[in-house]
């Protein structure tokens, strides 16, 4: 049965496995369809690619976008855009500068709080260039014996609205939507159901977008249905996916939540 997996995460941001060990794991996992949506680079497709091919494996172009919509974090899933276009390529640059920057944030704001950060660990990170946030920190605070687990460094420092989150500068999401959409691309709504607010998410999806992830990790059907019923009436494309991490959210396996051919194929028209 053709499943594809249209969310999840490598070392080129917060996975801990890399973009070829990705591919080989879906091979392995019995998936047809795949899509890497790392956080704000696209990197992981220049091995990706090739690796797909040779494992006979359809690698649709994917990307997840951290925007701030009303003062609320939000996060859009790019489908199906040009591996080559430089805007797209330019954004994912712009993110990456807007996130050192907060991170450095965030290293003082912990400092005042007594968790003192190696900010050489931090920089070799970056310098790596990965997409680096909120979870290596956290594992840096883990290794350093500050928190016993990323969920506590969460809960106690920077999770959303915590004393040493750090938003940085707020970029929106019409801006994020034109990016991919110039890109050849399709805008989705990431994750729906853990963003608050009814009247935040029905204006949130009055903008132009393509599509709503109605099938996420381990949704029960029940959990999926509303979702569906939205993307439905709305006249939006469904897509879906583990949120596969890795280690750093080792329940959470590869192809647990997944789209069928048809869908598949109604999102990605140019695969690389
Ligand atoms: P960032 O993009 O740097 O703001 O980090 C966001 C990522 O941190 C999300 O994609 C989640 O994987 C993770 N995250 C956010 N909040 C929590 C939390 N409360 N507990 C564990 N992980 C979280
Ligand atoms: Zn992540
Ligand atoms: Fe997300
Ligand atoms: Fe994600």
């Amino acid at each position: 049965m053709f499943r594809a997996d249209l969310h999840c995460h490598t070392t080129s941001s917060d996975g801990t496995m890399s973009p070829v060990e990705v591919v080989q794991l879906a091979k392995d996992v019995g998936l047809s369809g795949l899509s890497i949506t790392d956080h704000d680079t696209i990197d992981a497709y220049a091995t990706a690619v090739p690796a797909a091919k040779a494992a006979g494996i359809l690698l649709g172009t994917g990307v997840e976008f951290s925007c701030t919509f009303l003062e609320k974090s939000v996060h859009i899933l790019g489908y199906d855009f040009r591996l080559d276009d430089h805007d797209i390529r330019e954004f994912c640059q712009k993110h990456q500068t807007r996130r050192i920057e907060r991170n450095r944030v965030m290293i003082e704001k912990l400092k005042k709080h007594g968790v003192l950060i190696d900010e050489k660990e931090l920089e070799e990170l970056e310098g790596s260039g990965k997409t680096v946030g909120r979870p290596h920190i956290a594992a840096l605070m883990v290794k350093k014996g500050y928190v016993e687990t990323m969920k506590e460094a969460f809960d106690k420092y920077i999770g959303d609205g915590k004393s040493c989150y750090e938003r940085g500068p707020a970029i929106s999401v019409p801006e994020t939507i034109e990016i991919i959409h110039q890109a050849d691309g399709k805008a989705f709504v990431a994750h729906p159901h853990l963003y608050k607010g009814a009247k935040w998410m029905r204006m949130l999806l009055e903008l132009n977008f393509d599509g709503l992830e109605c099938h996420y990790a381990k949704f029960s059907p029940d959990q999926e249905r509303p979702w569906v019923r939205k993307a439905r009436e709305k006249q939006l494309l469904i897509s879906g996916g583990s949120d596969f991490h890795g280690d750093m959210k080792a329940h959470i396996n590869l192809g647990c939540s997944w789209v069928d051919e048809v869908t598949f194929h109604r999102i990605f028209q140019n695969l690389p």
